[in-house]
């Protein structure tokens, strides 16, 4: 169901225009007003979900596909040299708008002076890897 106090939902179903590069019954993709490069777009499920942890399962599988068919259409037609997708939970994470939304944000070498994506590498303990893996047993 749509929220009509979130910006994303009215987005998304048509409410507010926006630069639309793929729409289906489910999604929206639109051109990020505040690009981190050029063709940095969004995706948006129509259905409000806050973050992954909301999003129904299939609509969780069906924003990949999404990510797949534009993500390679921008990528052939800007002739960008990568391509990351990122998808944001929670304000620690960088969450600002509480839809559940996916990052494309085509790379350009030597884009990283301005474009941060990176972190430093620590080391898998073995505590933390028996108490990780134990979670799924
Ligand atoms: P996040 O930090 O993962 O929540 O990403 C939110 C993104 O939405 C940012 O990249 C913003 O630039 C972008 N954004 C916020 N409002 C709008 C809007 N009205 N139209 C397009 N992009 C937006
Ligand atoms: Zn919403």
């Amino acid at each position: 169901m749509k929220d009509d106090n979130c910006i994303f939902c009215r987005i998304a179903n048509g409410e507010i225009p926006s630069a639309t590069l793929y729409e289906d019954d489910d999604f929206r993709v639109i051109l990020d007003l505040n690009p981190a490069s050029k063709g940095h777009a969004l995706i948006l499920p129509k259905e409000h979900a806050a973050n992954l942890y909301e999003l129904p399962a299939d609509l969780a599988e069906k924003a990949m596909g999404v990510a797949k068919k534009v993500g390679t259409v921008l990528s052939a037609g800007l002739g960008c040299d990568g391509l990351n997708v990122l998808q944001n939970n929670g304000e620690q994470a960088g969450q600002t708008v509480f839809h559940f939304h996916m990052h494309l944000i085509p790379r350009y070498k030597g884009d990283e002076k301005t474009l941060h994506m990176t972190w430093d590498p620590g080391t898998l303990t073995p505590e933390d890897r028996d108490e990780i893996t134990s979670l799924f047993k």
